[in-house]
């Protein structure tokens, strides 16, 4: 193995690439670009691109890619190679200023909600400089913005940038308050990733694996995760050589791949990087995906990141740590420093506030067919958005709701005038997992969101929720003549306001969507409800007044997302049917054939034989055959109806009560008979059989 420093970035035209490549004029233009996010003139970006495509070159690439992440939530690439042919019939290596900076991709086959059609057909792709570009099979990759030429975004990348620039811009307000005027303001992102490994044998027998990414047939595995053996045990061997070359790789692409270990099921696993800029870390986390899904065929492997891969077993979640650090300074370490702490106080009571105020939309952005089968399922929080904040902080929150002075550790009292948290509530915060957005110490871990996401919808809108919050912080206080006293009475109003989204209890626990009801708060359980509340005025406004997202744009994303819901439960309904009929049904045929012949040739020996076993078994396979046939029938049915609804929302709906049911009753039956058909009968690898591999 090669030492890490010698690999770590090398595949990344970073910061070092840039000083050792560019002359220094040019160096120093760029940087500025990059941390004040000044506009790159032409000049500049040709002496940019030809530095960077001989730098490609030099570690073998000869194509380059506007990488961008359409409305799918998937990356997007086209390769173009450098080649510019002269007269003499040799090729010269080229690559433009122009070419870097923009591109234009046939935007017609990415969705866009109706957006394209209402504007121009055409969409280009713009570099994002704060997202160095890599080299990814040989290809050099411009991580960039997708936008139309009505400059409405067509991308996730688009609307993140412009979140992270509003919440920037009113903390600033908020630190100024408190005297300071850093350089850069910045969100930060830590994802940690879940997902699955299988064998590429098994995934091959299965169908529903490979057009959905998760089983539809399947019945619990004699043995599942209640000896939670699996949760930080030892790893395969084979799984390990999978995370040595994905760790290799993604430390070339300078992803600060950090920690892994199993997960709580069976061949489950995690993967965390050290966390970064959002959209660093969201790109990072992008190409974390792909590699695994990559580099697991080198092993022998399939590598599953669908929010439910098999029923009755723990699914995949991402969990999106978040934070806001100024010249690199959390916002939220509770710190030492006494007036740092009202500052930290001041942060957390907008995040609570924007929390409250914004649930519906924050639930929003982890709607997806596949994450609807996790959410309040007791593996991952419910569907209710609340706030854990760990006894401690939960302690001082309530002290200055009721004007108390906070008695930390019974012998000291502490007057919230110069409010002194100690710094080792860190490690005293957390360690509950049920919480949906819990405060871990110095961020916030936002945990509903699925593994198959793209964490840009999360965080374009804590973002933009958090700059609202910040920015009504501001407005009360810009010109306070008695900051201090101003700022404690704003923040027991705001607290005692929004106190009811606060709860550190068990989320699971059945009392708590009872207790949540009358708190007022959010129960969205499935996602066509949960979308609804991205086209709510509340949010149009919110999203308009920050130029985050105008009207036209969100309702083109909301029709993307419920699409996307109809047109997967679409597909699965059909596998479902397709593989009942082509695959379970002759299986039982075939094992009835063998259980009537026994009866028939054992009464041929003599007719006095106690045939009852075979009998009773024979009735049960018969009981199935005509159960699946009908289910089969129900299904079929219920996914024409789905498909003749026009209203989209009505669909989604049809999909969610009707398709939903009849796949669930269609598996019930297979299902039941897969436990009783001999095992060389049956003809897909059974959850006991993929589970469990060594
Ligand atoms: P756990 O499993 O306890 O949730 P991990 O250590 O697996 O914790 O993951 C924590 C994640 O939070 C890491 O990706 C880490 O880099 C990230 N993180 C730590 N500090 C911050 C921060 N200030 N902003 C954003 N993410 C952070
Ligand atoms: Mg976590």
């Amino acid at each position: 193995m090669t030492h890490i420093d010698e690999v770590y970035g090398s595949l990344v035209f970073n910061d070092h690439a840039m000083q050792e490549r560019l002359p220094k004029a040019t160096y120093k233009t760029l940087s500025q670009t990059i941390k004040e996010g000044k506009p790159l003139d032409a000049d500049v970006a040709n002496v940019v691109a030809h530095a960077m495509k001989e730098w490609a070159i030099e570690l073998g690439a000869t194509h380059y890619t506007h990488w961008f992440q359409p409305l799918t939530g998937i990356t997007s690439e086209k390769h173009d190679s450098f080649i510019t042919p002269q007269e003499d019939g040799r090729a010269l290596m080229s690559f433009s200023g122009k070419e870097l900076i923009q591109g234009e991709p046939d935007a017609s086959s990415f969705p866009s909600g109706g957006l394209r059609a209402s504007f121009e057909a055409r969409g280009y792709t713009a570099w994002d400089p704060t997202s160095y570009a890599f080299i990814k099979d040989n290809v050099l990759c411009i991580p960039t913005a997708f936008v139309s030429y009505g400059a409405e975004a067509l991308d996730k990348k688009t609307p993140l940038l412009r979140s992270m620039a509003v919440i920037s811009q009113e903390a600033r307000r908020v630190l100024a308050l408190f005297g300071k005027t850093p350089t850069k303001v910045v969100t930060t992102v830590g994802a940690e990733q879940e997902y699955f490994l299988i064998k590429e044998k098994d995934y091959a027998e299965r169908l529903d694996l490979i057009l959905t990414g998760r089983t539809l047939f399947g019945s619990a595995p004699c043995k599942g995760q209640e000896l939670e053996e699996h949760y930080f045990g030892a790893i395969r061997p084979t799984v390990n050589r999978f995370m040595e070359e994905l760790d290799q790789e993604l430390w070339k692409l300078g992803i600060p791949s950090k920690t892994k270990h199993n997960e709580v099921a069976p061949t489950q696993h995690e993967l965390a990087p050290i966390f970064e800029a959002a959209n660093v870390a969201i790109d990072g986390n992008l190409i974390t995906m792909e590699l695994m899904r990559k580099l697991a065929s080198h092993h022998g492997l399939v590598c599953l990141q669908h929010e439910k891969p098999f029923a009755g077993v723990n699914g995949n979640g991402k969990h999106n740590n978040w934070s806001i650090s100024a010249d690199n300074a959390n916002l939220l370490d509770p710190g030492s420093t006494p007036f740092d702490n009202l500052q930290f106080l001041a942060f957390l009571t907008a995040v609570i506030k924007a929390v409250d105020e914004y649930q519906g939309i924050l639930r929003m952005t982890v709607a997806t067919a596949g994450n609807d089968h996790r959410l309040g399922s007791n593996e991952a929080p419910p569907a209710i958005v609340s706030i854990f904040l760990g006894d401690e902080l939960e302690t001082v929150v309530r002290a200055i709701i009721n004007s108390e002075d906070y008695n930390y550790d019974g012998n000291k009292v502490m007057d919230l005038g110069v409010p002194t948290l100690p710094t080792f509530i860190k490690d005293n915060t957390d360690r509950n997992r049920t919480s949906p957005f819990a405060f871990t110490g110095n961020k916030f871990e936002f945990r509903m969101p699925g593994s198959e996401v793209n964490l840009s919808d999360a965080n374009i809108v804590i973002n933009t929720i958090v700059a609202k919050t910040l920015a009504d912080f501001a407005d009360a206080l810009e010109g306070s003549k008695n900051f201090e006293h101003d700022a404690k009475a704003y923040m027991r109003k705001t607290l005692t306001d929004h106190q009811r989204i606060i709860f550190n209890g068990d989320n699971y626990a059945d009392e708590w969507p009872i207790e949540a009801e009358k708190r007022g708060l959010l129960n969205l359980k499935s996602t066509p409800e949960a979308l609804q509340q991205f086209i709510e005025p509340k949010s149009v406004e919110v999203f308009e007044r920050f130029g985050v997202l105008n009207k036209i744009e969100i309702d083109s994303r909301y029709d993307v997302k419920l699409e996307h819901y109809s047109k997967k439960i679409n597909i699965e309904g059909l596998v479902t049917a397709r593989m009942a009929r082509a695959r379970f049904v002759p299986a039982i045929t075939e094992y009835s054939t063998v259980v009537a012949q026994s009866i028939n040739a054992k009464k041929a020996v003599s007719t006095s034989i106690d045939t009852s076993a075979e009998e009773a078994l024979l009735d049960k396979l018969t009981a199935g055959l005509k159960a699946i046939a009908a289910g089969i029938e129900a299904l079929e049915a219920s996914l024409e109806q789905a498909a003749a609804v026009e209203d989209s929302l009505e669909q989604a709906c049809v999909y969610r009560d009707d398709v939903l049911a009849a796949m669930n009753n269609l598996r019930c039956s297979v299902d039941e008979m897969e436990v009783i058909v001999g095992h060389n009968y049956w003809p897909v690898p059974t959850y006991n059989h993929i589970l469990f591999y060594t």
